[in-house]
């Protein structure tokens, strides 16, 4: 008796250890970290900088999320894979992308003992690797549209400070889609459509977006222009979740990507790219996690209910009610865990809580002789009692107000930090709070004139604040029709 008392002491303790090692969100830099491991979403303890592990359990997230642009992605693109290596000449061709990686490749030199004749770049991205292939396949105009995407890892020597999911040396996860186009204004429309994509990708995950026009001096290298998708994280910086890029005829002129018109004239053809990485899976985790761990929309979780029987010494019809409900779940199609082991009630809540599990569902004593069950939301915390014949139904209902008060609560989090401001002194105030809406005339002096006084980034002007006649330039004090917003960024 003694001893046990003294195992389960010890055990408790070692669930207050645990639970201490969470710091608290508003500590969010320390949170993340703590969190990404507690969680066993990533493991940064691999020996090489910039390089981190996926857990089986975080796999499981990033396959669910990827399921997600999949789906999307399937109705008219197909899913291909090109190599991960690039021959130097072609990597060269083009003058403008070489000048915007040229300082993050990875160069494989030589092959066992013996220097390559020529330099092998593992890809920071896969223009280049794909562009070649391009110009064999496209031949006329019947060959157009192509629209080809792939998910891969890509590498990227990156100097600053990194971070799991967010700032990576080899980013494990890159969905990039690649088009080609007849006309430029047909190019434009797929951006718009993969934009459009985007934004219905990060509903599905229940998180927020603004979507904006780089600044010519933050689009892609080598393209015409760059619509960016930015989301805010819980300390008010925004991250940058996905791009969609017009690339023009640009890499078509470099790649001889030519097409036979109508009437047999050679065109060269345009071509969009946009892509997404890992960082969704940050900002899934950021933006919806809290003190006690991960949460996560229904559709994402890896386990959606946890049945945990509450029990007081020995209940064999406790543990049955629980096995048949658990059952009854599964059968519905849920994704059903049932922690019938031999922890506390208290230590397995704290576990499933951890884990970003939707709902718990506990049947104690008193539900049993009530036939019915406690349903608990991970999200708000909310306890009610359920007959345990409507069971199925009411956990259904909870999964689709669940993903829509995510959002809700997602969505007010962000607009709360959105700033009307008329003077950079007034965006200077307001930037470590989160997002600055201020007028620009859209000149590139003035914006980095802008960026420069404030310390902090243009992310574009939204084509939601395009022509709102709102006020003057803070630099050359034109009047301007368009708003643009700025930010501390990842
Ligand atoms: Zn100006």
């Amino acid at each position: 008796m003694v001893t046990s008392m003294a195992a389960k002491q010890t055990k408790e303790m070692k669930i207050e250890e645990k639970k201490a090692i969470l710091p608290p969100k508003s500590n969010f830099s320390e949170w993340y970290n703590e969190l990404l491991l507690a969680g066993e979403i990533m493991d940064v303890r691999y020996p090489v900088k910039g390089l981190y592990v996926w857990f089986p359990f975080g796999f499981e997230v990033r396959k669910r999320t990827y399921a997600i642009i999949r789906e999307l992605l399937d109705k008219d693109h197909k899913e291909a894979m090109f190599p991960l290596l690039i021959p130097e000449t072609e990597f060269m061709k083009e003058a403008e992308h070489i000048k915007g990686f040229e300082n993050e490749v990875y160069w494989v030199t030589r092959g066992g003992k013996n220097e390559l004749d020529v330099k092998l770049a593992l890809r920071p991205t896969s223009e280049t690797a794909i562009y070649p292939m391009y110009k064999v396949w496209v031949r006329s105009h019947a060959d157009l549209p192509i629209k080809i995407y792939q998910i891969v890892n890509t590498f990227r020597y990156e100097t600053k400070h990194t971070r799991p999911l967010i700032r990576l040396r080899e980013i494990t996860s890159f969905k990039e889609a690649h088009t080609v186009h007849a006309t430029w204004d047909e190019a434009a429309k797929q951006v718009d459509v993969a934009v459009q994509i985007y934004i219905e990708f990060y509903k599905r995950l229940a998180i927020p977006t603004i979507v904006s026009k780089r600044p010519q001096w933050d689009k892609f290298p080598g393209a015409d222009y760059t619509m960016a998708v930015d989301t805010l994280m819980p300390d008010n910086k925004t991250l940058q979740i996905g791009t969609a890029h017009h690339l023009g005829n640009n890499f078509a002129k470099t790649f001889d990507i030519k097409y036979e018109g109508m009437n047999g004239e050679q065109e060269y053809a345009q071509q969009t790219c946009y892509g997404i990485s890992e960082r969704c899976i940050a900002a899934l985790v950021s933006i919806h996690g809290d003190d006690r761990g991960l949460v996560f929309p229904p559709e994402i979780a890896p386990v959606q209910v946890v049945v945990i029987p509450v029990l007081f010494g020995k209940s064999e019809e406790i543990i049955k009610a629980c096995r048949e409900v658990a059952e009854r779940l599964k059968d519905e199609g849920f994704r059903v865990a049932l922690d019938e082991s031999d922890e506390r009630p208290g230590a397995k809540y704290y576990k499933w809580e951890m884990k970003g599990v939707p709902l718990r569902v506990e049947i104690g004593p008193r539900d049993l002789k009530n036939n019915a069950a406690t349903v608990v939301r991970r999200d708000s915390g909310s306890k009610e009692i359920v007959p345990i014949d409507k069971l199925a139904e009411e956990i259904k209902k909870r999964v689709i107000d669940i993903h829509k008060s995510l959002l809700g609560k997602a969505r007010k989090s962000m607009e709360e930090r959105i700033f009307d401001c008329n003077t950079l002194d007034e965006v200077r105030d307001k930037i470590s709070e989160g997002i600055a809406r201020i007028p620009w005339c859209g000149e590139q002096e003035c914006g980095l004139a802008m960026e420069e006084t404030v310390g902090a980034g243009i992310l574009g002007i939204p084509e939601s604040e395009l022509g709102r006649g709102y006020g003057s330039c803070p630099i050359c004090k034109k009047e301007t029709t368009s708003i643009a917003i700025m930010s501390k960024t990842y």
